[in-house]
């Protein structure tokens, strides 16, 4: 399997990077046919503006679809982002990440179909049927466009967990209920990686994320671009790049991947080396019996705390919170730190930031 890394210090300059990734990995014949229906699947976790590094920059996307466009395809850009979804909700993610112009700038769409299927996946390890968002089961391919980040409980969200984003709003949430053991998580991600099937991720790590991501962190410049027909094999090198121990991430421990048979056709993670800043509390060990899990997580995790001054009570947490752990008060909502399983997704959908991860 191969990585393409090179780098990339400003957006514009994104075009040449990218073409000349798809040209190494095998040309752009390998990846798109004439004729075809496309899904690009960028990171939308939430609107946010491009210079917060939560979601994958316009300009990245522009430069891909400019490259798609060499062939005779029609290209929709979507994704599912936290909480429950609606038309309007999705045209406002996009006013607020600077996307609306993908449209006046490419020939492709934005999508606001907001449909959902049971996809079945007789081959999941832990999870073998998932809900997802339609679109992804009715275009002929997909083209996975992550963000480099940090990531509260995973450590590290790249490629691999870009695609989770294909589940359907509010039931990423509740598989984050049902899979409380990071490396059962872990499966459960590769899980829905093996029932997608992208035909390769190419990973904006121009302005990543370091510390409390994947929405709550801090941009980072990290002026690389890296791409690959393998997601797990994409992630594994962004995290050589940055300095994160595969040991730490779930999806990376839980792959079968022979990570030494990676090749680097055109430069190597080592020449790029830069450590970045981990999530603040780490995550939970990913090999802890089942009956410590809860006790450890409510001991030793990271809380989401309310910043109250900047709440504005939409109750967006409320809706997403898997186990029912939010409750309304005056003063905007209250967590119960017992029913509470730290997976970080009120946090991340809060449209305010007002839900931080702290000690
Ligand atoms: S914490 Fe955020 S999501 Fe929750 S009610 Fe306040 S503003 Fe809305
Ligand atoms: S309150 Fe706890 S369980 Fe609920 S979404 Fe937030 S972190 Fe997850």
């Amino acid at each position: 399997m191969e990585v393409f890394i090179d780098k990339c210090t400003d957006y514009k300059d994104t075009y040449e990077v990218i073409e000349e990734a798809f040209s190494t990995l095998g040309g752009i014949d390998d990846f798109i046919k004439d004729g075809e229906t496309i899904l690009v699947k960028p990171n939308l976790l939430k609107g946010s503006p491009p210079k917060e590094a939560v979601a994958t920059h316009p300009d990245f996307i522009i430069s891909v679809i400019k490259n798609l466009e060499k062939k005779d395809v029609d290209i929709i850009v979507g994704d599912s982002p936290a909480g429950r979804m609606s038309p309007k909700k999705l045209r406002k993610h996009y006013e607020k990440s600077d996307w609306l112009r993908i449209e006046d700038e490419t020939s492709a769409r934005l999508n606001y179909d907001v449909r959902q299927i049971r996809k079945n996946f007789p081959a999941g390890r832990v999870k073998k049927s998932f809900d997802m968002l339609k679109l992804a089961q009715d275009v002929d391919g997909i083209i996975n466009l992550p963000k480099l980040k940090t990531h509260s409980l995973t450590v590290f969200t790249g490629a691999v967990k870009n695609q989770y984003g294909l589940v359907h709003g509010l039931s990423k949430a509740a598989y984050h209920g049902q899979f409380l053991k990071l490396n059962e998580f872990g499966r459960m991600l590769l899980d829905v990686n093996g029932s997608i099937k992208s035909r390769i991720s190419i990973m904006d790590g121009i302005l990543g994320m370091e510390g409390n991501g994947p929405s709550g962190g801090k941009p980072v410049s990290l002026n690389s671009i890296l791409a690959s027909k393998d997601p797990i094999a994409c992630d594994y090198a962004a995290c050589k790049m940055v300095g994160i121990p595969m040991q730490k991430v779930p999806t990376l421990i839980e792959s079968d991947m022979d990570f030494d048979s990676i090749e680097y056709p055109k430069r190597r993670p080592s020449s790029f080396e830069r450590d970045i800043e981990y999530p603040t509390g780490g995550s939970q060990p990913v090999r802890v019996p089942n009956f410590l899990a809860n006790l450890f997580s409510n001991l030793y995790l990271d809380r989401p705390k309310l910043q109250k001054e900047k709440c504005v009570k939409c109750w967006e947490c409320e809706e997403i919170c898997p186990k029912d752990a939010i409750s309304r008060k005056d003063h905007g909502p209250k967590i119960s730190w017992w029913t509470c399983i730290r997976c970080y997704c009120c946090a991340e959908g809060c449209p305010e930031e007002a839900l931080v991860i702290e000690q």
